[in-house]
């Protein structure tokens, strides 16, 4: 029966891509891939048509985030999951405090548990579908949250602890699509297949001269430190437009094309109010729908970029089903969160006319499954 559903053309979007990661890579962007088909790809990274383009990436992203003096755009092979690494041998002198409120947040707090050159850090834990907040610590020489939790669609504000504490933010999927204003972190730090709408394969950190400073001084003092996940050595490269080894060169390519249209098109600001608009139309849908509710109870930390709406009597993995054979992809719940859900990325690369066709499309759906 399910097969049997054709959703009809009119409520359907224009693009049918709502995962939350990867996610929707413009159609503009990979056409111009294609145009540096000859030019970037296969070609050295070592000269200057992949540096270019390693340096427009940086310039660009400079721009958008309108670093304040002194913080520098640091890109390395690996994705977050590398970071994550790189941050335990790079960042934290000692103890951590990290927040985990999700699947992302656990993570990198699990990697700052098991390092054995580490102390034992604090992990401020919250349920999932809500917050965990840092708060000042003795001794605590890295806060680390992050911005937005993929798994659950739920955001927090970007602010500082602490003087001393430097701030690391993962902003993966909260990139682009969430206000930030720099000087309230020291490491705000993402990989591009997310909000950034490009693919995986490296990670990208806005540093301050604080953060740098530390990664300097960490390098220095002997501590064993993988070559991979050296980030003296990744800020020494970046400096120089490269990579210590071999980057995803479309991937830079494509998050280049990206920063480069959300500049022209209003910078940060614009694309953030694009995000809320796409969310906003879900979260507003789903509060007048007997069947649906934003699964975020507290408003003030409902995601503009990842919106999660829990299902009641209808079943949401049915809907996510029909909607794939429509070709309207990924908007299954994160695997581990086992809800009734769907999760929509409204990244600022979605169309906020397209989040409006999303919702006529499951309309359509329930009425027929229920
Ligand atoms: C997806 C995601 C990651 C992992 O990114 P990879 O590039 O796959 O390592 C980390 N943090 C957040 C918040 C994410 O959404």
């Amino acid at each position: 029966m399910t097969d049997q559903i054709t959703i009809p053309a009119e409520l359907l979007p224009a693009d049918g891509r709502f995962g939350s990661g990867p996610s929707k890579v413009p159609a503009e962007a990979m056409t111009a891939l294609a145009g540096v088909g000859r030019s970037v790809m296969g070609t050295s990274h070592r000269k200057s048509a992949v540096k270019d383009q390693v340096g427009r990436l940086r310039r660009g992203l400079a721009d958008l985030f309108s670093l304040p003096e002194g913080y520098e755009v640091v890109i390395g092979v690996g994705g977050t999951t590398a970071f994550w690494e790189v941050a335990v041998f790079g960042l934290v002198e000692d103890r951590a405090q990290l927040a985990s409120f999700g699947e992302f947040g656990s993570k990198f707090a699990g990697a700052v548990k098991i390092a054995p050159h580490l102390g034992e850090p604090t992990v401020v834990t919250g349920e999932p579908g809500g917050a965990a907040y840092l708060s000042a610590e003795d001794g605590v020489d890295v806060y680390a949250t992050p911005h937005n939790e993929t798994s659950t669609g739920v955001a927090v504000p970007v602010e500082r602890v602490d003087a001393e504490g430097l701030m690391l933010h993962d902003a993966t999927s909260a990139v682009a699509g969430l206000p930030v204003d720099m000087s309230r972190t020291d490491c705000y730090y993402f990989a591009p297949q997310k909000g950034l709408a490009s693919d995986g394969g490296l990670w990208i950190a806005l540093m301050s001269p604080a953060a740098i400073e530390r990664a300097e001084r960490i390098a220095a003092s002997g501590r064993y430190i993988p070559a991979f996940l050296d980030l003296k050595t990744a800020i020494d490269n970046s400096r120089k437009d490269q990579t210590y080894n071999t980057p995803a060169v479309a991937t830079v390519f494509l998050a280049a094309e990206q920063v480069d249209a959300l500049n022209a098109a209003g910078g940060l600001d614009a694309a953030v109010k694009r995000c809320a608009e796409s969310a906003g139309t879900l979260y507003s849908w789903a509060a007048s729908r007997e069947f649906a509710t934003p699964y975020v109870a507290d408003e003030k930390l409902r995601s503009n970029v990842v919106a999660t709406i829990d299902f009641d009597g209808v079943d949401a993995a049915e809907i996510a089903k029909v909607l794939r054979a429509n070709g309207v992809v990924d908007t299954e719940p994160y695997r581990k969160l086992g809800r009734n859900q769907l999760r929509i990325a409204t990244y600022p690369a979605v169309d906020p006319a397209d989040a409006a066709k999303l919702t006529e499309s499951i309309d359509y759906v329930v009425e027929r499954l229920s």
